[in-house]
């Protein structure tokens, strides 16, 4: 049957879609698309926030467990070009963005983990509901036989579809308490043993490792993989150790919340805070008490000047390359000089890869 395959970015209301509707032609995403030609096992994770850091973590807890798996979806692979192309005995870990799932119409993956839901994208949903709607579309047409992961306290009764509900977090199936996190009421591991920093990467590792388990991957692996996994390309990545002061690239903190979010992985450090870029119009006040206990604010880009005046501290110093010297030139051993930006970078860069990657290279 003819039917017209959608990418995400483009919205159900273009008129080419509705014009597509109107006619009676069925109009499915890419990702349905795909998953219907693929006979593999699907472990689909989304989330506002973390989505890639968690599917690069399950990638390498399949690793450790000598499991075959790939990692597809929105982190870079589109997932039609595996047809054809996978071994079929291969677990997909698929990332997926609400506007993936919204055109999902059969889709049913084997595990389907829901990281956490903030308000976001609601120019293109509408209202929270509705991206929440388009959210717990990863659950809907689950049977008994697969596993569904969410946080505790999502504040949701019934996720919908009929599998087996996991929890994460405090009180969780797999709990977080104490300083370890637990599985079974057995301690998996010690909060101060996963690699990654940052509370809101306990949460990440938390639920890799709930799908994980709840699929029957061996603990050991779980705890070796989250040992060792040291994250992704440009969201807190630890670059070099110079002269004593460590060197962040959190280049992907494209707005206020994950700025703040970087700035309470190193509570306890003095951090040189570089900021700025294009402000898209946030309120930036929130950042004023963590900035303003920073060792020093380094302001590049657009809006430096306006967000200077906003958190009401910081050093004006245009471009990345003047910061990171006026950084090097203040830190001390032990400090940390973070990347941070809370902003987009398309006034001085091509996108925000491009800036991590010149501040790795300024950093060398
Ligand atoms: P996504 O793929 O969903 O955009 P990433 O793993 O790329 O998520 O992380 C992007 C940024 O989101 C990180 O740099 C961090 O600031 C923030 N972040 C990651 N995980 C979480 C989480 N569980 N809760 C809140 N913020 C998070």
């Amino acid at each position: 049957m003819r039917s017209v395959i959608k990418s995400p970015g483009v919205p159900q209301d273009a008129p080419v879609i509705v014009a597509a509707r109107e006619r009676g032609l069925p109009v499915i995403g890419e990702v349905e698309f795909a998953w219907r030609l693929l006979p593999n096992e699907f472990v689909a994770v989304t989330g506002t926030n973390g989505k890639t850091t968690t599917v690069g973590l399950l990638g390498a807890i399949h690793r450790e467990a000598g499991v075959a798996a790939t990692v597809a979806g929105n982190v870079g692979t589109p997932l039609t070009s595996l047809v054809g192309e996978l071994d079929p005995g291969a677990v997909v870990v698929l990332e997926l963005s609400s506007f993936q799932l919204e055109d999902s119409v059969e889709f049913a993956p084997e595990g389907a983990v829901l990281l956490n839901v903030a308000p976001d994208h609601l120019d293109r949903h509408g209202t929270f509901d509705a991206y929440l709607a388009a959210k717990l579309q990863v659950f809907a047409r689950q049977g008994n036989d697969d596993v569904a992961v969410a946080p505790v306290g999502l504040g949701v009764e019934d996720l919908g579809g009929c599998a087996r509900r996991v929890c994460f977090g405090p009180g969780g199936e797999l709990d977080d308490r104490a300083g370890q996190l637990w599985w079974d009421e057995q301690p998996l591991i010690a909060h101060d043993e996963i690699r990654l920093r940052g509370a809101h990467n306990r949460a990440n590792a938390a639920a890799a490792a709930a799908i994980a388990l709840a699929r029957g991957i061996e603990p050991d692996a779980v705890r070796a993989a989250l040992r060792s996994f040291a994250g992704v390309e440009h969201r807190l990545e630890e670059v070099a150790t110079v002269d004593g002061v460590l060197y962040v690239n959190d280049s992907k903190a494209t707005n206020v919340d994950s700025t703040l979010v970087a700035l309470a992985s190193f509570a306890d450090m003095p951090v040189h805070l570089i900021l700025g870029g294009g402000g898209k119009g946030q309120d930036f006040a929130p950042l004023r008490e963590p900035a303003g206990r920073c060792a020093g604010v380094y302001l590049i880009g657009a809006d430096g000047p306006l967000i200077g005046r906003q958190i009401g501290t910081g050093v004006e110093c245009g471009d990345l390359a003047t910061a990171v010297e006026r950084a090097r030139a203040a830190a001390r051993p032990g400090d940390v000089v973070l990347l941070s930006p809370a902003c987009e970078s398309y006034d001085q860069f091509e996108n925000y890869e491009h800036r991590g990657r010149v501040f790795k290279e300024l950093v060398a």
